[in-house]
């Protein structure tokens, strides 16, 4: 079959997501039959580089030959059992891993499925704690603005990006929302550091404020991602650690974008020096193969829970796919993967041929910025690069640049006016220098007229 017969039929009966689907009458889904390292391959022969790791899972390429020969493995062995009651040993295995990698302190893993699902853990876990240790007043959550947790309903309580939650707002419950040290709002010659302790008394304030009422401030660490891959200092989350401590709050680190070495550590909280109450991850957690996801706490949460069972003090949670053995399978392979073969000291050079091929961009007329943590750069372009003046949103630049990259064999998903890169950590120097050619030619196109 090609493309256009899978086309038809999905058009048939699928409902995507995040997806207007009236658009996919003039811009139709592309059909993938398989996938092999950065490349995906459609029913025609044509190739897409995967640039944004479909959808930031991916680790270690499509099709990794040691994830590969874990899961067939497991397969043979163990697909499912239920984790209530029963254990395996690739629950165990990962858990295990886990603790060992994690910032330090946090001791206990809890399972779940999915990176939104792991928020709601955290988030019940947070609140459930406050409750077990008498302090019932501490029911509330603070968020930064552009903050992006997920799209269950308490995960998106804490979201703050307008058009992901307006519409819902009348089911969600009410949070407090702090400015963000998102950095590109910066003064000129101002830096990283000082715009993001300057943002940070106003956490700091709010803390203060409402500490008797607050369970617990999430964040997402360095980078916010949805929220069109802003960045900011890590010294803004030390600081944070400092007034959770000192006002008795939870901090939620939600490292589901940013873990497993995006930022350039294996977790972002590292470069902070700081370990969270609570570390939520997935995506990359099962190397982009299988849904998983794992909040890991220190003792001192996980001890509230722990009593006679007529107290009535546990953590009634559960999915179905808990500790998912193939997908807990496929995660061990991706640690073996970074330990064995050193990838946080590998991507290091990864990294810096990102920034060198995307020097260029700063001198476009209509970049505003161009920002790297990590793996992660994101190139935000403007209209007017003196004033700074944005395209207007319903001009759809993005889908331009998503179109003429698509055209020639490559996968960009800019967010709004934010183009950016996190592919997989196999993509070599070439593959970066062509992949950063096509998306010159993208956004010249997409930018003019
Ligand atoms: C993707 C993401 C989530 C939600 O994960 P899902 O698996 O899509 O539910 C939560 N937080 C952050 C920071 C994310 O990037």
């Amino acid at each position: 079959m090609n493309n256009q017969a899978f086309i038809q039929r999905d058009a048939a009966v699928l409902w995507h997501p995040c997806t207007q689907m009236k658009d996919h009458e003039t811009l139709p889904v592309v059909p993938i039959k398989s996938g092999k390292g950065v490349w995906l391959e459609d029913f025609e022969g044509n190739r897409y580089l995967d640039a944004i790791s479909s959808w930031w899972v991916n680790l270690f390429g499509h099709a990794n030959p040691y994830i590969n020969q874990a899961l067939k493995e497991q397969l043979d062995t163990l697909e499912h059992v239920i984790l209530s009651g029963m254990t395996h040993n690739a629950a165990i295995t990962l858990a295990e891993k886990l603790v060992e990698i994690t910032p330090a302190n946090l001791s206990k893993v809890f399972y779940a499925d999915s990176g939104s699902a792991a928020i709601e853990v955290a988030l019940k876990m947070s609140f459930h704690y406050w409750q077990n240790r008498g302090q019932k007043q501490k029911t509330k959550f603070i968020a930064l603005d552009n903050s992006y947790h997920g799209e269950t309903l308490g995960a998106l309580a804490v979201c703050n990006l307008g058009y992901f939650k307006e519409i819902y707002a009348p089911l969600l419950m009410e949070v407090i929302t702090v400015p963000s040290p998102d950095c590109f709002h910066r003064e000129t010659g101002e830096s990283w550091r000082d715009y993001s302790i300057r943002r940070f008394a106003e956490m700091e304030q709010t803390i203060a404020e409402h500490a008797d009422s607050v369970a617990a401030v999430i964040v997402e660490p360095l980078v916010q991602g949805a929220g069109r891959m802003r960045m900011y200092d890590p010294v803004y989350l030390t600081l944070l650690r400092a007034a959770c401590d000192k006002y008795n709050v939870h901090l939620i680190a939600d490292e589901i974008a940013v873990g497993f070495g995006r930022t350039g550590t294996m977790f972002a909280c590292e470069q902070a020096g700081i370990s969270p109450d609570f570390i939520c991850l997935s995506k990359g957690l099962s190397g982009g193969y299988l849904p998983l996801s794992v909040v890991l706490t220190h003792d001192e949460v996980y001890q509230a829970f722990y009593d006679d069972y007529q107290n009535l003090t546990a953590f009634l949670h559960s999915h179905s796919y808990c500790g998912n053995p193939l997908a807990c399978r496929a995660g061990v392979a991706t640690i073996e993967i970074f330990q064995q073969q050193n990838i946080i000291q590998k991507n290091i050079p990864l990294a810096l041929a990102l920034a060198t091929a995307t020097e260029r961009f700063r001198d476009h007329p209509n970049v505003a910025e161009v920002r790297q943590t990590g793996m992660i750069l994101a190139i935000e372009f403007v209209k007017n690069k003196h004033t700074g003046e944005a395209f207007a949103w319903q001009e759809r630049r993005n889908l331009k640049v998503y179109q003429y990259a698509l055209s020639k064999g490559l996968l960009l998903r800019p967010i709004s006016n934010v183009i950016y890169f996190m592919p997989p950590y196999v993509i070599t120097e070439q593959e970066i220098a062509w992949m950063v050619d096509v998306t010159w030619d993208a956004l010249n196109f997409a930018v003019q007229g």
